[in-house]
């Protein structure tokens, strides 16, 4: 009989659909080829008493730094090696960048730009989401050829005043993308509504970051989510709201859902696991984040979205600081810098907080981390499942292993983690990308430049 190059043996396996039972996994060149059976293994991994899960798919991190602020010192400290690290370690084997345009870039130029830094330093494997700002012609012509360079996906921001001078455009886009198997990912706070409630507060003297939260009111998001679902209702294109905070605005999305709307929710650790108290601590400003963490309903708004479907995606929006350059004395409620690292803790805390306390099941566990964004951004089945053909990015999961979370420990280079002391049960202890092992025993194994650009398909709607 033929060797494969590596079997995993005696791990239970498990799919969006559950637990499917104890199998030996076999893979060959990357790929799984046999689930069950006898098999031999050039390489032999022991899983008993694991879960061997698919690979986390993280749609939305930030591991590069948008042009215009190549000389801004600070910056987000990871770049795609030390971001990979963090994933890997993390059980995240997929991650979708946010790639900035310089001024006057067009998306296919972006992204040519940035896939030439990323092949040189990414472990895990990547694809790229090209940011919107100036929507000129040129623009718009460009995104129906974006499929076609393995591209399904474009990203808005809804909260900047460049947004609101240029809205007819945007939805010319956000219809071209549809119309183009694309998906449009789009962060949803109102611009006006924010602006008005920050100059109130600092013309009250309330301008520290104790007031973050009322600086960006739930109104904002509200608002700006109801026109989201306006322009998937208006154009028939799918939209993706990036990090949704809160049960206000899952409504919305909710409601659209139910009349067919393709209206899809990203969450983010943030707002499932921290309220807004945490801004009255001393160290407050750690927390800050575009949205604001939010109250207790909330949370619990967002669990059950996640327990019931409306809620599809579970991201990191991983954004890196220094601690000291986040706890800047000098800043405010209009001066800050928004963001917390999360690659490496991510799957582990959704697996402690949710599954082992029993708020979702492990198959939606594996959905909202792994296999819905296979399918939204175009990699499914490829990716996002275990199965016969598929990439062989496999996680073996320890779900009795407890550890703290200690911030300065963790592979990303930011030094502090907003969930500092938490104690979490359930972590990987070997992780593999397409059949190679690149994290094992809290070690990184990958090789810079190991990771590949995925290409993407259209979008599947879930
Ligand atoms: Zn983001």
């Amino acid at each position: 009989m033929t060797k494969l190059d590596v079997v995993i043996r005696h791990g239970e396996i498990v799919t969006a659909a559950g637990s499917t039972g104890r199998a030996d996994v076999g893979i060959s060149n990357g790929t799984i080829v046999q689930i069950g059976g006898v098999v031999e293994g050039h390489l032999e991994l022991d899983a008993t008493g694991k879960l061997v899960l698919p690979g986390g798919i993280d749609a939305h991190v930030h591991l590069s730094v948008p042009p215009e602020e190549e000389n801004v010192d600070p910056r987000w400290v990871d770049d795609f090696t030390s971001g990979s690290a963090a994933a890997l370690a993390g059980g995240i084997t997929t991650l979708g960048n946010m790639t900035f345009p310089s001024p006057e870039e067009t998306p296919l130029a972006e992204l040519e730009r940035e896939t030439a830094v990323a092949r040189e330093q990414i472990i895990a494997d990547l694809f790229l989401h090209p940011v919107l700002d100036k929507v000129t012609p040129q623009v718009l012509d460009e995104i129906p050829r974006l499929l076609d360079t393995g591209c399904n996906s474009i990203k808005v921001f809804m909260v900047t005043s460049n947004f609101e001078s240029q809205v007819r455009s945007y939805v010319e886009a956000i219809r071209r993308a549809g119309e183009n198997g694309l998906i449009t990912l789009i962060h949803c706070e109102d611009y006006a509504l924010i602006e008005d409630a920050t100059a109130r507060l600092v013309a009250a003297g309330k301008s520290s970051l104790r007031y973050y939260a009322e600086s960006r009111p739930v109104i904002s998001e509200v608002v700006a989510t109801q026109r989201a679902v306006a322009f998937a209702e208006a154009t028939g294109a799918p939209v993706y709201i990036v990090h949704l905070s809160s049960a206000r605005a899952l409504e919305v999305c909710a409601e659209a859902q139910s009349r067919n709307v393709p209206v899809y929710v990203e969450t983010r650790p943030l707002y499932l696991h921290l309220t807004r108290e945490r801004f009255e601590d001393e160290d407050g400003a750690k927390y800050v984040g575009q949205p604001p963490l939010r109250e207790q309903q909330d949370i619990d708004a967002l669990w059950a979205g996640i327990r019931q479907g409306t809620v599809h995606t579970v991201c990191t929006d991983h954004a890196p600081w220094l601690l000291a350059a986040k706890l800047d004395p000098a800043h405010t409620i209009t001066n800050l810098r928004p963001g917390v690292a999360n690659l490496q803790t991510m799957l582990p805390m959704l697996f402690s907080e949710g599954v082992r306390s029993g708020r979702i099941t492990l198959g939606r566990f594996v959905e909202v981390t792994s296999t819905n964004a296979a399918k939204l951004f175009g990699l499914y089945p490829r990716k996002g499942t275990i199965a016969v053909g598929s990439d062989a990015d496999l996680v073996i999961f320890d779900p009795d292993l407890t550890l703290a979370i200690e911030g300065s420990r963790l592979k990303s280079n930011s030094d502090y983690s907003a969930f500092e002391g938490w104690q979490v049960t359930g972590w990987p202890v070997v992780t593999l990308r397409r059949g190679e092992i690149v994290f094992r025993d809290g070690e990184i194994i990958g090789r810079p430049g190991s990771g590949t650009i995925v290409p993407r398909g259209a979008t599947t709607p879930l």
